[in-house]
């Protein structure tokens, strides 16, 4: 049995072991933390809408499922040259005829980061951003300053999204304690028009909302530094803020930016529409192959550069299409095969935005760009999709094609 090695628990790690199982190959799949995370449904965390615990996903159990074998260690460093990856405990594999990389994102490091917290970050951030509601209702008043950053080097690494919903969440909890007058809500971005990715009509969708729900918005000028007591932009003025929550666009994921594989600008590993990792053509490796070729070694999810429209995003549902695809590469290459499937025409966005009390669907592609609210069943949705998320990875009930 030829045997894959994939190295991160995620989305796409996940997604690309359970279908390489199915395709009968021995995967091994290693991650530095014990459980798969369901990031879209963190959002209630903060909250207190659902609990940490039902956002994890114990990946022994999914290891089990699916019958891959899991080693849960931090990588540490990869050498494509010498086909090898170096684990933390000292580890070294060496043994795996293919190779796939889905370690996510690294984030921008902003002067003065760790006077925020993230939605988007390490999971347990979720649980501290929890603690800072607790303590900033208990204060009776208070200024919240809810944003994202960009990187300059690669739009497809801004998230916004998770920003727009923990804020509308934290929104309809302080109306539901009927305190909401008593805080001053802001969201703020480096870019003039945050959002504009998701098309001009969920901008002007988004501005009706700021407005409706009393959200000042503090847009256009690049951000200088955080501090305790706000925000400093590059005119040296300042936003008040008792709590900032800010999510730092994507970046380069550490090991991958001292490691030899291909990267684009920001850190992104270079790709293929088949997800194989585009080294350059005079490049041969450790037994002489010709990397240029269909090879051994993919990257799938957010830590592949993804390639298409401006307003492309690295989301989960690319992440997944992506592990499904290289699945099948791997088992048409194998074949001797040459019909292998690409990511490049399932680039679109696609989101249900929650709102708290309900939520808006969004949706873009190369034709269409809409966004329609969904009042109150749009929430359930979203909740439903995490129950579906669980269950379903976990093979407990049938997937639904294509989700
Ligand atoms: C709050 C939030 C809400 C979102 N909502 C949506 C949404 O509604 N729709 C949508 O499509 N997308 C959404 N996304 C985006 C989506 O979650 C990501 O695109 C997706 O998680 C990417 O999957 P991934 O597997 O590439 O990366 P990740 O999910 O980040 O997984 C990376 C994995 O690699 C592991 N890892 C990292 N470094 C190492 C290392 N050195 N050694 C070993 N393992 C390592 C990590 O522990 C992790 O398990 C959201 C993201 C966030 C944060």
């Amino acid at each position: 049995m030829k045997k894959v090695l994939i190295l991160g628990g995620g989305f796409a790690g996940v997604e690309a072991a359970i279908y390489l199982r199915k395709e009968n190959y021995e995967v091994t799949l290693v991650s530095d933390r014990d459980f798969f995370y369901i990031y879209p449904t963190s959002i209630w965390i903060p909250t207190r809408e659902t609990e940490y615990e039902k956002i994890c996903v114990d990946l022994k159990e999914l290891k089990e499922a699916h019958g891959f074998n899991l080693i849960v260690d931090g990588v540490t460093d990869i050498s494509a040259k010498n086909g090898e990856v170096t684990l933390e405990s000292g580890i070294v594999l060496n043994k795996y005829d293919d190779l796939v990389i889905a370690m996510g994102a690294s984030k921008m490091k902003h002067k003065g980061i760790d006077n925020t917290l993230s939605i988007c970050g390490a999971p347990e951030q979720a649980l501290l951003l929890r603690d800072k509601v607790d303590h900033i209702i208990s204060m009776g008043e208070g200024k919240i300053c809810f944003g994202f950053g960009g990187n300059p080097n690669d739009s497809s690494a801004v998230r916004g999204g998770p920003g727009f919903e923990l804020m509308f969440n934290v929104h309809n909890l302080l109306k539901k304690k009927g305190i909401r007058d008593k805080y001053e809500l802001t969201f703020f971005a480096p870019m003039a028009e945050p959002g504009k990715r998701m098309g001009p009509k969920a901008l002007k969708m988004m501005d009706t909302f700021f407005g409706m729900l009393d959200i000042k918005q503090h847009f256009g000028k690049k951000i200088k530094a955080f501090e305790k007591d706000g925000i400093i932009f590059e005119d040296d003025s300042k936003l008040d803020s008792d709590f900032t929550m800010f999510i730092a666009a994507g970046d380069g994921h550490e090991v991958i930016k001292k490691s030899d594989l291909p990267l684009n600008d920001a850190g992104f590993i270079k790709i293929d529409d088949h997800c194989n990792v585009r080294f350059s053509d005079k490049d041969t490796f450790c037994d002489g192959e010709d990397m240029s070729r269909p090879h051994n070694i993919y990257a799938i999810g957010d830590i592949a550069a993804l390639e298409g429209h401006e307003w492309r995003a690295k989301q989960g549902h690319i992440a997944e299409v992506m592990a499904r695809n290289v699945a099948h590469n791997i088992k048409e290459k194998d074949n001797g095969g040459e019909s292998f499937l690409g990511y490049a025409e399932h680039i679109n966005i696609l989101c249900v935005m929650d709102t708290g009390d309900g939520a808006s669907f969004v949706y873009r592609d190369d034709k269409r760009a809409f966004m329609i609210p969904m009042p109150i069943v749009g929430h359930w949705l979203k909740k439903g999709w995490g129950v579906y998320a669980r269950y379903s990875k976990l093979g407990k009930i049938p997937r639904i094609p294509g989700m």
